[in-house]
């Protein structure tokens, strides 16, 4: 480098015309290189100001050359290779003098590119060397300023010293006077109703009361505008349960606290009560809402609640079937079930490990059996499925892994029989792959300490009653009323009229009690669907009213038109069924007169009816009734004053402000064991791991707050990492 560049002087000496041949693209790779490799703060200073490659060469050569030679010795060449040059870009025009001159200057222009060459080699390493080096350093830094921002904030969430306040407590709420006609103490006012402004502000506004703190109460809780009611929530448990992803926590996927959210949390938003107990009775002459729960001294203690608006959502429980003998079997309803199940199973196979334990004991005790195949019994044994498989042969002895076994009793044709064939077809085909034992067409008849009982259907209908042992049952086979439901449908009598749930109207009042004082939402209850009785009642009132028999009346076609277009805003759930009016119009009236007579229009009527099914036990719909009920009251709220002032308070005032409800059906979804599958309208999808991921993603989403989805993504994060926590309390 160093003979290079003492030969470079003569050269700038030289008078004939010469390209210098530096190509644009390695000057600028030199240049940086050169920037990149200058070791003093003047080099690089150098390597900024010069234009060129051969400059930051240069630059560089003179800078390695003062290591050897004396610094004056590399300043000519600077300085007279520099100003041999003319301003200007790469292509300048040098004088040369002679060919000795021109052959040094490519000598030197090829030596020169060489270097350039090995520079820029070399360079690109060390430059990303230098950027990884830069992101490294950023990063910790990042790192560490968000760390100590963190402690900076959580030095500040502790308290040092206890507040002491004056409080303001109603002497009421602390000595309630008694009341009622049981004569109980009535909890009209609050303790914590003057706690705060929020508080105060809402003391004196309609006291709604909501019963259930489950999918329907949180949504309507998170959908209420804070300061238009006095919001009292009374159930027994004080948490919100993600009901959805609960098969994943008794076989430790998911954690139990990621899927609850505490309920006084939620509440906060409406500056609303909260009363861990549970509804007993209603007294809907009264508007008293009679509550149980067991006092300081360990007995159960009775009160009245005073509403003026009641909203039922106390849920549903899981439907025994009349099968004898389910104090054996395990459900799945509660956070508490998920916990009993997960330590029951690996209580099963801590025993199954035992050198005391025999043989056929302990494939007794890894039959694991699930009653009921429908969306919650297929994904607890896909869940299970996974756990076995995942995890148990990393940590067990692998002789567990061939004696377990996991069986699906269903009694139906397939399992997952409320989605499409195609979908039911698929988590079989599934489960057959996984070993996972689908016994179809059979039922439960008992379940022993040991072993279930059940009938299968054989393939020409006659049925063979066989035994399974099982280590565990569990029993999920639908939903049924609760005990506290069934108390209000017999109060109310022939106003409820199904066995299985508290029927309300389109307006989710609850039928039977004064109208716009009582509603039910979620599992505990179903919309009615009686079109036909309710257009014959107001077609016969009409035709009264006119004058006319009903019996002897005459519909033309513009009637009929009235009479659907009244229908549709009852009863949204039937306009599907009332889109082609003449059509139908022309298929009832049997005797082509052009007219439909009374007879006729009920015939029409109770077909609908038909059509018309009965709204699923889900999340989904109690999420939707519960923001339908939060945005009507929303309404009424800020519609109050004005009826208020034209003294509008009786009659049907929620059909005044709003819609009836209709129910959207957004698909249904369920995990299979590393697959999930969707129905989503007509479209089925199903597939592998990239559904179990979009079927997480729709649950991560719907989650109830931020906490619970940070929660669900370190478990899931735990999951792949560590595995599944093998562990019973
Ligand atoms: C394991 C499992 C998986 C499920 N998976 C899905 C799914 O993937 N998709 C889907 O759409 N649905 C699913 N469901 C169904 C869904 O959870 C229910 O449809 C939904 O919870 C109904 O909501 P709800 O508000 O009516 O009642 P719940 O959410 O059951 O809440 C009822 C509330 O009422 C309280 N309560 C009970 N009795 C009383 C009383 N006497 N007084 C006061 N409060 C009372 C309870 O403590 C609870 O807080 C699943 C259910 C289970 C059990």
């Amino acid at each position: 480098m160093t003979g290079a560049a003492a030969s470079l002087p003569q050269l700038s000496r030289g008078s004939a015309a010469l390209r210098v041949s530096t190509s644009r693209s390695l000057a600028s790779l030199a240049s940086r290189s050169a920037f990149s490799l200058a070791s003093s703060p003047a080099a690089r200073a150098s390597v900024l100001r010069s234009g060129t490659a051969v400059r930051a060469f240069s630059a560089q050569s003179c800078q390695r050359s003062t290591r050897n030679a004396s610094p004056k010795a590399c300043q000519p060449l600077h300085s007279q290779f520099f100003s041999a040059r003319r301003p200007g870009t790469p292509g300048t025009i040098i004088p040369i003098t002679s060919p000795a001159t021109a052959a040094a200057i490519r000598n030197a222009s090829t030596h020169t590119e060489k270097v350039v060459e090995t520079v820029a080699s070399k360079a690109p390493f060390k430059h990303l060397i230098f950027r990884g080096l830069a992101w490294i350093g950023g990063s910790i830094v990042f790192i560490g300023l968000g760390v100590v921002a963190f402690f900076i904030y959580d030095y500040n969430t502790y308290k040092e010293g206890a507040e002491h306040d004056d409080i303001s407590v109603s002497n009421l709420a602390l000595n309630p006077r008694r009341g009622g006609p049981k004569n109980l103490p009535l909890y009209e006012v609050q303790i914590d109703d003057a706690d705060c402004d929020e508080r105060l502000r809402t003391k004196d506004k309609p006291k709604l009361v909501i019963l259930g703190g489950g999918w329907g109460s949180v949504a309507m809780l998170k959908e209420l505008n804070p300061d238009d009611y006095h919001v009292t929530v009374i159930s027994p448990t004080n948490y919100f349960l993600f009901t959805p992803m609960l098969p994943s926590a008794t076989v430790g996927t998911l954690e139990l606290k990621s899927l609850v959210e505490p309920i006084r949390r939620i509440i906060k938003r409406v500056n609303g009560h909260f009363l861990r107990a549970r509804a007993e009775d209603v007294d809907f002459s009264y508007k008293l809402v009679e509550v149980a729960q067991t006092d300081h001294r360990g007995k159960e203690t009775r009160f009245y609640v005073p509403y003026d608006k009641l909203v039922i959502g106390v849920g549903s429980v899981t439907n025994p079937h009349g099968v004898k003998g389910l104090e054996n079997c395990y459900f799945l309803k509660d956070i508490d079930d998920a916990r009993k199940i997960r330590n029951k199973v690996v209580q099963n196979l801590e025993i199954a490990c035992l050198p005391t334990t025999p043989d056929d004991e302990r494939r007794r005790l890894l039959s694991f059996v699930i009653s009921g195949g429908g969306p919650t019994g297929v994904e607890f044994a896909a869940e299970l499925y996974d756990m076995l498989n995942e995890d148990l042969s990393k940590h067990y002895p692998r002789l567990l892994r061939n004696e377990i076994s996991v069986h699906l009793v269903q009694s139906r044709s397939h399992i997952l029989n409320t989605y499409d064939e195609t979908v039911s077809k698929y988590a079989e085909a599934r489960f057959l792959r996984d070993q996972v034992d689908v016994l179809t067409n059979s039922r439960v008849n008992e379940v022993k300490p040991d072993r279930i009982i059940f009938t299968q259907k054989s393939e020409d209908g006659t049925p063979i009653t066989k035994e399974l042992p099982m280590g565990l049952c569990l029993w999920s086979t639908g939903v049924s009323q609760p005990d506290f439901c069934h108390r209000l449908a017999e109060k109310l009598g022939d106003a409820q009229t199904n066995r299985h749930a508290l029927e309300t109207d389109t307006h989710l009042r609850l039928n039977g009690t004064p109208l716009g004082d009582v509603y039910a939402i979620g599992d505990c209850s179903t919309v009615q669907n009686n079109v036909a009785d309710h257009i014959i009642t107001f077609v016969r009132s009409l035709a009264w009213k006119h004058g006319k028999d009903p019996e002897t009346l005459e519909i033309h076609f513009s009637d009929w038109r009235r009479i659907a277009a009244d229908v549709k805003k009852k009863f949204p759930q039937a306009v599907a069924h009332l889109k082609r009016l003449d059509k139908l119009f022309a298929e009832f009236d049997k005797d082509h007169s052009g007219t439909l007579d009374f007879g006729e229009l009920r015939e029409l009527l109770k077909q609908i009816d038909s059509k018309l099914t009965s709204l699923p036990a889900t999340a989904q719909r109690a999420h939707q009734q519960g923001q339908y009920l939060a945005r009507k009251f929303n309404k009424m709220a800020r519609a109050a004053p004005g009826m208020h002032a034209n003294e509008m308070i009786d009659g049907d005032l929620d059909a005044a402000v709003y819609k009836a409800f209709e129910y959207y059906h957004l698909g249904s979804l369920a995990y299979i064991g590393n697959s999930a599958v969707f129905e989503l309208g007509s479209y089925n999808v199903s597939g592998g791991l990239w559904a179990v991921y979009a079927w997480r993603s729709v649950y991560f989403a719907q989650s109830v707050s931020m906490r619970t989805r940070i929660l669900l993504m370190m478990d899931w994060f735990k999951r792949g990492i560590f595995g599944r926590d093998l562990v019973s309390f």
